[in-house]
């Protein structure tokens, strides 16, 4: 959402004549898009806030704009919100001359709007801003608000644009896109199928759905799951194994529920990759309620897992709860990582000798990488990114599968040389 956020500013800025340097000590203004939902990251944040002011005027946007703005004003005379960020052309100019600014509202924007450059084959969509959750230890809560989704039209029209501009992979994105639509009397599968009635060899990755928002919509969406241009993703962050903690966290589901959910995506598309989050040393965690997350671990064995040692995130409920003590957290997490370890390899094993469809739609530095139709990462070596390949699962390593590429298959997304067609969902 945020690298989103700042594709839209840069747009927003090169229309209004400026320009994108390299280098902090070319700039004349320097932007800092924050993320602070972790104390880590915040505390990365405000390290870089220090050093990039020193090189110019700053303006501080992203979450910890919006959520604590009082670490950042010794860096920063300009703050911007998320939902603010159609004022950066102002918010440049007002740095640029030295002066105060803060713009902080909470604004209904339609991020899929903006136009912007994808800027390479993935394309990032927002869907929402936003959710409908109160979850006792998040700040994004307080920086990104209540639900707004964006129209449907305005999330087509800016898929079908990216895929004139040579895109061939498309992230949704969200807060939470189980709960895309229920502001504006629509839901998720009913903008899936409209976004993958599109023509186009193309891939979707739908993003991060609570457990509860996925439930109250699942016969509809794998429905629409059945489509080739989704991948079987599903990053369903489940948080703990233990229903007195969920409670405490206020998260809306029973691990009974999380369960069948889980099993029920299985049983529709066994190579399905399930991912989740867990957080592991939440006030009032007890030596059972971790070794309920354990063995729904065991249980559920997902691909990936977002292991995060709890840390209280200042202004959130969490955070007036009894701590427990950092020895506690830090065996816990080494425990269970132990255990995500070993739950990879053996979903990683399943892969071994299989002949996949792979489509190769990102260069990293050790070479070209590809997505499974679950969504697997294949390391493909030195392969031209933007087509479909067949390739052999030869091996493992870490979180990538390692192909063997026994052919190019044809070219993915639309066709380069069709001159941009109007959007047909208009
Ligand atoms: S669903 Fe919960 S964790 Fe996710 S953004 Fe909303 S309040 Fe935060």
């Amino acid at each position: 959402m945020n690298r989103s956020d700042s594709q839209i500013m840069e747009s927003l800025l090169k229309k209004a004549g400026w320009t994108r340097v390299d280098r902090p000590e070319e700039a004349d203004v320097l932007i800092l898009n924050t993320c602070n939902v972790k104390k880590p990251t915040e505390q990365r944040m405000l390290h870089r806030a220090k050093v990039l002011s020193e090189y110019g005027p700053l303006i501080a946007a992203g979450c910890m704009a919006k959520s604590q703005p009082e670490l950042l004003r010794p860096y920063s005379k300009v703050l911007m919100a998320p939902r603010s960020i159609d004022s950066i052309v102002e918010a440049a100019f007002l740095a640029l001359e030295g002066k105060e600014g803060e713009f902080l509202e909470w604004k209904r924007l339609d991020k899929a709007s903006y136009d912007r450059d994808p800027a390479n084959l993935i394309g990032i969509v927002p869907i929402a801003e936003g959710c409908l959750g109160s979850c006792t230890y998040c700040i994004t809560k307080l920086a990104r608000g209540g639900l707004t989704s964006f129209p449907k039209e305005s999330i087509i029209d800016r898929i079908w644009d990216f895929l004139n501009r040579g895109v061939v992979e498309i992230w949704l994105t969200a807060e939470d896109t189980g709960v895309y639509g229920w502001d504006i009397g629509t839901d998720l599968p009913d903008l899936l199928d409209g976004i993958t009635s599109l023509k186009g060899e193309f891939r979707i990755r739908v993003g991060m759905m609570t457990p509860n928002s996925a439930l109250r919509i699942a016969d509809r969406l794998l429905d629409s799951f059945e489509s080739p241009k989704l991948y079987k993703f599903f990053h369903l962050p489940v948080q703990s194994g233990s229903n007195r903690i969920l409670r405490l966290m206020g998260r809306d589901y029973t691990v009974e529920e999380f369960i069948s959910l889980v099993k029920r995506i299985r049983e529709w598309y066994e190579d399905s990759t399930i991912s989740t989050d867990i957080i592991v040393g939440f006030p009032g965690e007890t030596e059972d309620d971790f070794h309920r997350t354990l063995k729904l671990l065991e249980e559920i064995e997902p691909d990936v897992v977002n292991l995060s040692r709890f840390g209280p995130r200042p202004k959130t409920k969490a955070a007036s709860l009894p701590q427990l003590p950092a020895s506690v957290i830090k065996r816990r997490s080494k425990v269970a990582m132990e255990l995500i370890e070993e739950i990879k390899e053996r979903r990683n094993e399943r892969f071994l000798g299989r002949d996949l469809v792979v489509l190769a739609s990102e260069i990293t530095p050790k070479g070209t990488q590809g997505r499974t139709p679950s969504y697997k990462p294949v390391a493909l070596g030195q392969v031209e990114p933007g087509y479909f390949y067949e390739v052999i699962i030869e091996g493992f390593k870490g979180n990538y599968l390692l192909g063997r590429v026994v052919r190019r298959l044809g070219r993915a997304g639309l066709n380069f040389n069709v001159q941009v067609e109007e959007c047909p969902s208009r």
